[in-house]
């Protein structure tokens, strides 16, 4: 599958960061990990920092999957409202799920203290909009449900709302947990640890089939040569649905654009991330060098060809809503591209293995905040090879 179009901002603002070789011989190691995007790379982190001796295959070079066409906001909140995820999975799961996902940020945090390098990380405040005065009741009831979970979050009326920013809204719920990364050069960073921790990474090196009949895993790559391991892990973003036997993702085309450096933000209060609770929603960050970052105007995804002939529309589309949002500032497009993208019924990510398979697991963090999901997967796929108990596994099990 082709997983976006041509010319993402990350990998063309910062460049090919690093080439690993291709597999050129047979291997044998306690995990293969395939797939080198942001989720592959954590995993890569953890398992290696635990003496797990570690190959990572990918297909393409590392980091040039979803990971290179994110937009990479950092949320805790999922695509389905706390309230909603509550009704169909129970308070308890659901307030845990935000929980985990909430976590996973400072989890991040510190894990960047580790690396050898600057992933662009910075802290900031989300601001969920009110598209339209009709969605206030609900938003003031998910204003009520992140409370009860102990979320930290404000209230802010239209007012508020008018005193911070140059446009107007009639409620939105600001949180305080939120941040913005670089995931390309967040994955690299976090390849090049694991392999300092001893991983084997080798780009170019896609598998092409998979036994685990003998007990072991035995993964073929291109070129013939073979892997052996105890266990795989599919870190093989949205083209893990050719691997998995049941459909759990509904898979979209989403649009993304990045301005050249502004001068000024203003009406922008605080440089806040932004979303909204019109669906499909538009949301907005800025990067550390003054870009503004924004995205969505979803799409049904078809396929690559469809997806990219409507990147001119969806481009027009974008600008018109941030020139609505900020007319102060002069914006000047710089790039713009699409990414295929998945949903899932729940808004939850699948982590884990399925009955028949148990020694391959799988890290599907699909959904809005996929990053945050690749963290949380990191630590279950540990515990899950360790043979450690998770307690929030089950939430994001196969068979829920
Ligand atoms: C436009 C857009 C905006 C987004 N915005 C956000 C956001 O703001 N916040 C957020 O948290 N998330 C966001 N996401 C989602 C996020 O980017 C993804 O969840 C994340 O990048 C997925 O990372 P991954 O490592 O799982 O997949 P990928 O980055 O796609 O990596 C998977 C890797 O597996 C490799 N692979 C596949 N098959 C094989 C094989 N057979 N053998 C070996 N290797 C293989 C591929 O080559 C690829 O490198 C966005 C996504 C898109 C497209």
């Amino acid at each position: 599958m082709d997983l976006k179009s041509d010319h993402t901002f990350w990998p063309t603002y910062s460049g090919l960061l690093r080439s690993y070789p291709s597999l050129q011989k047979d291997e044998i190691c306690d995990v293969i990990i395939l797939g080198g995007g942001i989720s592959g790379a954590l995993i890569a982190n953890s398992l290696t920092e635990e003496g797990l001796d570690v190959v990572l295959l990918d297909k393409r070079d590392v980091a040039t999957g979803s990971t290179s066409a994110s937009t990479a906001l950092l949320q805790y909140e999922i695509d389905l409202p706390l309230r909603e995820l509550i009704e169909q999975i129970g308070r308890e799961d659901a307030e845990r799920a935000y929980w985990v996902c909430h976590e996973s940020i400072d989890k991040l945090e510190r894990l960047l203290t580790k690396l050898d390098g600057d992933a662009g990380f910075q802290r900031k405040k989300s601001v969920y909009l009110a598209s339209t005065e009709e969605d206030v009741p609900d938003l003031e009831k998910e204003f009520g449900a992140r409370q009860r979970a102990g979320i930290a979050v404000d209230l802010l009326s239209a007012s508020d709302i008018a005193s911070r920013f140059s446009f107007e809204r009639p409620g939105a719920i600001l949180s305080h947990q939120a941040a913005e990364v670089d995931s390309y050069r967040l994955a690299h960073l976090l390849l090049a640890r694991a392999e300092k921790n001893s991983a084997r990474i080798y780009d170019r090196s896609g598998m092409t089939c998979y036994d685990t009949s003998s007990g072991e895993v035995l993964v073929e790559v291109e070129g013939g040569w073979k892997v052996q391991a105890k266990h795989v892990v599919f870190a093989t973003g949205y083209e893990s649905v050719e691997y998995l036997p049941k459909s759990v993702v509904n898979l979209k085309s989403s649009y993304a654009l990045v301005s050249e450096p502004l001068q000024h933000f203003d009406g922008w209060w605080d440089r806040a991330l932004l979303w909204e609770t019109a669906r499909p929603y538009f949301y907005m960050r800025t990067t550390s060098d003054n870009r503004a970052l924004f995205g969505g105007m979803d799409h049904p995804f078809r396929n690559p060809i469809s997806r990219d002939a409507l990147i001119p529309k969806k481009k027009k589309l974008l600008i018109k809503k941030f020139v609505e949002l900020f007319p102060r500032i002069q914006l000047e497009v710089a790039y713009s591209w699409a990414g295929t993208f998945g949903e899932t019924k729940d808004g939850l990510a699948y982590i884990g293995t399925f009955p028949k398979c148990p020694l391959c697991y799988f890290a599907l963090g699909f959904g809005g905040n996929g990053i945050t999901y690749s963290v949380v997967a990191a630590e279950m796929i540990l515990d899950a090879i360790l043979g450690r108990k998770n307690k929030d596994a089950h939430i994001f099990r196969f068979d829920r």
